[in-house]
Protein backbone atom coordinates (compact mmCIF):
# COMPACT_ATOMS: atom_id res chain seq x y z
CA UNK A 1 0.00 0.00 0.00
CA UNK A 2 2.76 2.19 -0.64
CA UNK A 3 1.09 4.34 -2.92
CA UNK A 4 -1.12 5.31 0.18
CA UNK A 5 1.86 7.87 0.90
CA UNK A 6 1.55 10.13 -1.83
CA UNK A 7 1.18 13.77 -2.09
CA UNK A 8 0.38 14.82 -5.58
CA UNK A 9 0.09 18.02 -6.86
CA UNK A 10 -3.89 17.81 -7.14
CA UNK A 11 -3.79 16.53 -3.17
CA UNK A 12 -1.59 19.45 -1.96
CA UNK A 13 -3.90 21.89 -4.46
CA UNK A 14 -7.37 20.96 -2.48
CA UNK A 15 -5.26 21.32 0.97
CA UNK A 16 -4.64 24.72 0.27
CA UNK A 17 -7.96 25.58 -0.99
CA UNK A 18 -9.09 23.74 2.71
CA UNK A 19 -6.71 26.47 4.30
CA UNK A 20 -8.53 29.20 2.09
CA UNK A 21 -12.19 27.82 3.39
CA UNK A 22 -10.85 27.55 7.15
CA UNK A 23 -9.72 31.01 7.11
CA UNK A 24 -13.11 32.36 5.36
CA UNK A 25 -15.04 30.19 8.26
CA UNK A 26 -13.03 32.26 10.66
CA UNK A 27 -9.70 30.32 12.05
CA UNK A 28 -7.09 33.55 12.23
CA UNK A 29 -4.18 31.12 13.90
CA UNK A 30 -1.75 31.58 11.06
CA UNK A 31 0.17 28.40 13.25
CA UNK A 32 -3.04 26.08 12.98
CA UNK A 33 -3.90 26.87 9.16
CA UNK A 34 0.45 26.01 8.79
CA UNK A 35 -0.54 23.05 10.72
CA UNK A 36 -3.95 22.27 8.02
CA UNK A 37 -1.67 22.71 5.33
CA UNK A 38 0.64 20.60 6.21
CA UNK A 39 -1.11 17.00 7.50
CA UNK A 40 -1.85 14.99 4.06
CA UNK A 41 -5.70 14.03 4.93
CA UNK A 42 -5.93 11.79 2.18
CA UNK A 43 -3.72 9.27 3.79
CA UNK A 44 -6.41 8.63 6.22
CA UNK A 45 -8.57 7.66 3.20
CA UNK A 46 -9.02 4.82 0.67
CA UNK A 47 -7.92 6.17 -2.51
CA UNK A 48 -10.96 5.67 -3.82
CA UNK A 49 -12.52 8.47 -1.88
CA UNK A 50 -9.33 10.85 -2.26
CA UNK A 51 -11.93 13.04 -3.86
CA UNK A 52 -13.34 13.72 -0.68
CA UNK A 53 -10.47 14.07 1.65
CA UNK A 54 -10.27 18.27 1.53
CA UNK A 55 -13.81 18.65 1.48
CA UNK A 56 -14.85 20.48 4.98
CA UNK A 57 -16.71 17.32 6.17
CA UNK A 58 -16.35 14.57 8.86
CA UNK A 59 -16.07 11.26 6.99
CA UNK A 60 -16.37 7.34 8.15
CA UNK A 61 -13.26 6.27 6.94
CA UNK A 62 -14.00 2.29 8.25
CA UNK A 63 -14.09 0.02 11.60
CA UNK A 64 -16.96 1.93 12.14
CA UNK A 65 -14.70 5.27 12.79
CA UNK A 66 -14.85 9.04 11.46
CA UNK A 67 -12.22 11.31 10.97
CA UNK A 68 -13.43 14.85 12.38
CA UNK A 69 -15.13 17.75 9.94
CA UNK A 70 -11.68 19.62 9.29
CA UNK A 71 -12.95 22.94 10.52
CA UNK A 72 -13.83 21.13 14.35
CA UNK A 73 -10.12 20.22 14.53
CA UNK A 74 -9.13 23.68 13.44
CA UNK A 75 -11.37 24.99 15.90
CA UNK A 76 -10.08 23.11 19.19
CA UNK A 77 -6.85 23.60 18.23
CA UNK A 78 -6.68 27.07 17.96
CA UNK A 79 -8.49 27.13 21.62
CA UNK A 80 -6.14 25.06 23.27
CA UNK A 81 -3.17 28.00 22.06
CA UNK A 82 -0.12 24.83 22.07
CA UNK A 83 2.75 26.30 22.45
CA UNK A 84 6.03 24.02 21.22
CA UNK A 85 6.80 21.76 24.09
CA UNK A 86 2.98 21.57 25.51
CA UNK A 87 2.08 17.77 26.78
CA UNK A 88 -0.88 17.67 25.39
CA UNK A 89 -3.61 14.94 26.62
CA UNK A 90 -6.06 13.74 23.61
CA UNK A 91 -9.05 11.49 24.46
CA UNK A 92 -10.64 9.78 21.95
CA UNK A 93 -7.94 9.39 19.02
CA UNK A 94 -9.92 7.70 16.91
CA UNK A 95 -8.11 8.50 13.30
CA UNK A 96 -5.36 10.54 14.71
CA UNK A 97 -6.08 13.66 12.14
CA UNK A 98 -6.49 15.69 15.50
CA UNK A 99 -3.25 14.04 16.91
CA UNK A 100 -0.97 14.77 13.77
CA UNK A 101 -2.20 18.44 13.63
CA UNK A 102 -0.96 18.45 17.52
CA UNK A 103 1.75 17.09 16.74
CA UNK A 104 2.57 19.79 13.78
CA UNK A 105 1.77 22.55 16.33
CA UNK A 106 4.82 21.38 18.49
CA UNK A 107 2.95 19.41 20.92
CA UNK A 108 4.25 16.29 23.01
CA UNK A 109 0.91 14.04 22.66
CA UNK A 110 -0.63 11.74 25.26
CA UNK A 111 -3.92 10.20 22.74
CA UNK A 112 -6.38 7.57 24.39
CA UNK A 113 -9.04 5.43 22.87
CA UNK A 114 -10.89 3.09 23.78
CA UNK A 115 -11.95 1.04 21.00
CA UNK A 116 -9.33 -1.74 20.21
CA UNK A 117 -9.43 -2.43 16.55
CA UNK A 118 -9.57 1.64 16.01
CA UNK A 119 -6.51 1.90 18.74
CA UNK A 120 -5.10 -0.85 16.53
CA UNK A 121 -5.23 0.81 13.35
CA UNK A 122 -4.10 3.94 14.37
CA UNK A 123 -1.06 2.98 16.33
CA UNK A 124 -0.13 1.43 13.31
CA UNK A 125 -0.80 3.90 10.89
CA UNK A 126 0.52 7.04 12.41
CA UNK A 127 4.02 6.07 12.96
CA UNK A 128 3.98 4.98 9.22
CA UNK A 129 3.01 8.54 8.07
CA UNK A 130 5.92 10.00 10.72
CA UNK A 131 3.73 10.82 13.98
CA UNK A 132 5.11 9.13 16.85
CA UNK A 133 2.57 10.60 19.16
CA UNK A 134 2.31 8.37 22.79
CA UNK A 135 -0.82 6.12 22.22
CA UNK A 136 -2.46 4.41 24.71
CA UNK A 137 -5.73 1.93 24.98
CA UNK A 138 -8.46 2.30 27.44
CA UNK A 139 -11.27 4.79 28.78
CA UNK A 140 -9.92 8.55 29.06
CA UNK A 141 -12.79 9.71 30.92
CA UNK A 142 -10.42 9.32 33.78
CA UNK A 143 -7.67 10.68 31.89
CA UNK A 144 -4.17 9.63 32.25
CA UNK A 145 -3.40 10.35 36.04
CA UNK A 146 0.31 8.36 35.35
CA UNK A 147 1.82 10.82 32.89
CA UNK A 148 -0.27 14.12 34.37
CA UNK A 149 -0.12 16.72 34.80
CA UNK A 150 -0.79 18.37 31.11
CA UNK A 151 -0.68 22.13 29.70
CA UNK A 152 -3.48 21.28 27.84
CA UNK A 153 -6.18 18.69 27.91
CA UNK A 154 -8.54 18.08 24.15
CA UNK A 155 -11.64 15.57 24.11
CA UNK A 156 -12.95 14.84 20.83
CA UNK A 157 -16.06 13.15 21.75
CA UNK A 158 -19.48 14.64 23.23
CA UNK A 159 -19.45 14.60 27.12
CA UNK A 160 -22.00 14.69 28.97
CA UNK A 161 -20.31 16.94 31.46
CA UNK A 162 -16.60 18.43 32.37
CA UNK A 163 -15.32 15.37 34.18
CA UNK A 164 -13.59 17.02 37.40
CA UNK A 165 -10.94 14.39 37.66
CA UNK A 166 -9.42 15.52 34.10
CA UNK A 167 -9.18 19.67 35.61
CA UNK A 168 -7.19 17.75 38.81
CA UNK A 169 -4.96 16.72 35.57
CA UNK A 170 -4.24 19.96 34.16
CA UNK A 171 -1.44 22.27 34.94
CA UNK A 172 -1.61 25.56 36.75
CA UNK A 173 -2.33 27.96 33.53
CA UNK A 174 -3.09 24.79 31.22
CA UNK A 175 -6.58 24.31 29.31
CA UNK A 176 -9.23 22.09 28.86
CA UNK A 177 -11.21 21.80 25.51
CA UNK A 178 -14.11 19.69 25.93
CA UNK A 179 -17.66 19.87 23.50
CA UNK A 180 -20.41 19.50 26.40
CA UNK A 181 -23.63 18.59 25.95
CA UNK A 182 -26.30 15.98 25.07
CA UNK A 183 -26.32 13.14 22.60
CA UNK A 184 -27.24 15.84 19.39
CA UNK A 185 -25.72 18.82 20.23
CA UNK A 186 -22.44 19.99 22.13
CA UNK A 187 -21.24 23.38 23.33
CA UNK A 188 -17.80 23.87 23.22
CA UNK A 189 -16.60 24.58 26.84
CA UNK A 190 -13.51 25.41 27.61
CA UNK A 191 -11.70 25.51 31.31
CA UNK A 192 -8.73 27.36 32.28
CA UNK A 193 -6.87 26.41 35.70
CA UNK A 194 -6.11 29.39 37.10
CA UNK A 195 -4.13 28.03 40.21
CA UNK A 196 -4.59 25.46 42.25
CA UNK A 197 -8.14 25.57 43.14
CA UNK A 198 -9.70 27.94 40.89
CA UNK A 199 -10.99 27.08 37.41
CA UNK A 200 -12.50 29.65 34.54
CA UNK A 201 -14.95 28.25 32.20
CA UNK A 202 -16.39 29.52 29.33
CA UNK A 203 -18.96 27.95 26.76
CA UNK A 204 -18.55 28.78 22.90
CA UNK A 205 -20.20 27.17 19.67
CA UNK A 206 -22.14 24.59 19.16
CA UNK A 207 -20.89 21.28 17.43
CA UNK A 208 -22.18 16.96 17.03
CA UNK A 209 -19.74 14.69 17.81
CA UNK A 210 -19.45 11.20 18.87
CA UNK A 211 -20.03 10.43 22.35
CA UNK A 212 -17.43 10.07 25.12
CA UNK A 213 -17.88 6.72 26.22
CA UNK A 214 -16.95 5.47 30.05
CA UNK A 215 -16.88 6.18 33.68
CA UNK A 216 -16.78 9.78 33.54
CA UNK A 217 -18.87 10.00 30.75
CA UNK A 218 -22.09 8.54 28.89
N1 LIG B 1 -9.86 12.87 17.03
C1 LIG B 1 -10.40 12.04 15.96
C2 LIG B 1 -11.88 11.88 16.01
C3 LIG B 1 -12.29 11.04 17.06
S1 LIG B 1 -13.97 10.51 17.05
C4 LIG B 1 -9.98 12.56 14.63
O1 LIG B 1 -9.17 13.46 14.56
O2 LIG B 1 -10.44 12.08 13.62
C5 LIG B 1 -14.04 10.20 18.80
C6 LIG B 1 -13.27 8.99 19.28
O3 LIG B 1 -13.37 8.98 20.70
C7 LIG B 1 -13.83 7.66 18.79
O4 LIG B 1 -12.80 6.93 18.17
C8 LIG B 1 -14.28 6.97 20.08
O5 LIG B 1 -14.09 5.57 20.07
C9 LIG B 1 -13.39 7.64 21.12
N2 LIG B 1 -13.86 7.60 22.51
C10 LIG B 1 -15.12 7.73 22.98
N3 LIG B 1 -15.12 7.66 24.33
C11 LIG B 1 -13.82 7.49 24.73
C12 LIG B 1 -13.17 7.35 26.00
N4 LIG B 1 -13.86 7.34 27.15
N5 LIG B 1 -11.83 7.20 26.00
C13 LIG B 1 -11.10 7.18 24.85
N6 LIG B 1 -11.67 7.31 23.63
C14 LIG B 1 -13.00 7.45 23.56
Amino acid sequence: MAYKFVDNYRERGARKKLVEHLKSRGIADERVLTAIGKVPRHFFFDETFWNQAYKDIAFPIGDGQTISQPYTVAYQSELLHIVKGDKVLEIGTGSGYQTCILMELGAEVYTIERQESIYKHTIRVLPGMGYKANFFFGDGSMGIADHAPYSKIIVTAGAPFVPEILLKQLKIGGILVIPVGNEHSQTMVTVIRVNETEYERFELDTFRFVPLVGDQAW
